[in-house]
């Protein structure tokens, strides 16, 4: 599943304070030597992938970040304070290149690593640093190094943190579709073909997370009927997932039997997806007769919590938002090394 969130930030290390020149001034010693002091460094910028982020959102209004300048030199050999780095939060998964010439900095990968991309200017040596036996007081210090700037690109694979299961006219789409906002700064890949629907979900302005719709699962999907298996792995990398149950159907797909065959094929499919935190919601309320339905469901199946929503006339959906994001906020599931797909 392979969808991209990228932007472009302007960086910038901090410059080194520069050296002082200044001469001892003590009671009875006329000219005292030299004892100006040396500048501070530049802060610098570092990057570091911070597991509480999944998106570039942040970047979105912030794109530009300077580290502090180093402080000058001070008489009496004092060294100017070093200027604050200045860390830059990335999401794990994220990939620093070069905005200009496309080139790889850094491809950020573990959670809470850290990388040092611009160092900050060294500061200025003071002129008692130049003291020498030929030249007692030199009367000349050191300009603080200039801090370095650069414009990255930082682009994310974007990987689904809710996947919405369910058999197929549960109602998965249509749900996806009221959930998510518009996802401009999401593209999908090209060559995509048979990539689930990905749209991202947002809270005021708390951190998006990303919702997929995972289609093609039916009895079977495990050993390969269908093209559920082919959607089966994503589920994998899911921080939770939504079971949509059409609560009005009343075929052989009647909602316990439709739940419990999707359970099964997780189960079967293996790799603990039966384990992974499970939104039961039931869909499509607006059905007479629905409620009942329901109601029978939840008293078969056993279930403590059930969220009773309609995707089409968008009711319940902004308290299941509100789970979800509680859910994702807490659960720091996928594992981003693994970004292969
Ligand atoms: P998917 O196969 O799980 O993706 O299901 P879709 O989103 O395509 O929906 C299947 C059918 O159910 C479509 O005709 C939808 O319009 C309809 N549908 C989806 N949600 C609701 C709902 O809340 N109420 C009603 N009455 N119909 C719904
Ligand atoms: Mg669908």
């Amino acid at each position: 599943m392979k969808f991209i969130d990228e932007a472009i930030i302007s960086v910038s290390s901090g410059h080194g304070g520069s050296g002082c020149v200044s001469f001892r001034r003590e009671k009875y010693i006329p000219l005292g030597g030299p004892d100006g002091g040396n500048g501070g460094d530049g802060g610098d910028i570092i990057f570091k992938a911070d597991p509480g982020k999944r998106t570039l959102h942040y970047f979105k209004t912030r794109r530009s970040f300077a580290a502090q300048n180093g402080a000058p030199g001070k008489g009496r050999q004092q060294t100017g304070k070093n200027g604050q780095d200045t860390i830059v939060p990335i999401p794990p998964g994220t990939i620093i290149t070069d905005a200009e010439t496309g080139q790889v900095i850094a491809d950020m990968v573990v959670a809470n690593e850290s990388f040092t991309f611009l160092k900050g200017g060294r500061g200025g040596k003071g002129n008692k640093h130049f003291t020498t036996s030929t030249n007692r007081s030199p009367k000349f210090a050191q300009p603080g190094e200039p801090g370095q700037s650069a414009r990255v690109k930082l682009e994310l694979k974007l990987l689904a943190d809710v996947g919405i299961i369910g058999l197929p006219n549960a109602g998965k789409s249509t749900l996806l579709s009221v959930i998510s906002a518009a996802r401009p700064a999401i593209r999908d890949y090209p060559f995509t073909t048979l990539s689930p629907n990905l749209g991202m979900v947002q809270i005021r302005d708390s951190e998006p997370f990303a919702v997929a719709d995972i289609p093609g699962l039916i009895e079977g999907a495990h050993a390969g009927t269908g093209l559920g298996i082919q959607f089966l792995k994503h589920i994998e990398r899911t921080r939770c997932l939504v079971h949509l149950i059409d609560a009005a159907a009343i075929d052989i797909d009647d909602p316990l039997r439709g739940y419990r065959t999707i359970n099964n094929e997780l189960a079967m499919y293996g790799k603990h997806l039966l384990e992974k935190p499970q939104v039961v919601v039931l869909n499509k309320m607006d059905i007479t007769g629905a409620a009942e339905l329901a109601d029978l469901f939840v008293e078969a199946a056993g279930l403590q919590t059930c969220f009773r929503i309609s995707a089409a006339a968008r009711k319940g959906i902004e308290d299941l938002k509100k789970h979800l994001f509680t859910i994702v906020s807490t659960h720091h599931e996928p594992d981003p090394t693994d970004l292969s797909e």
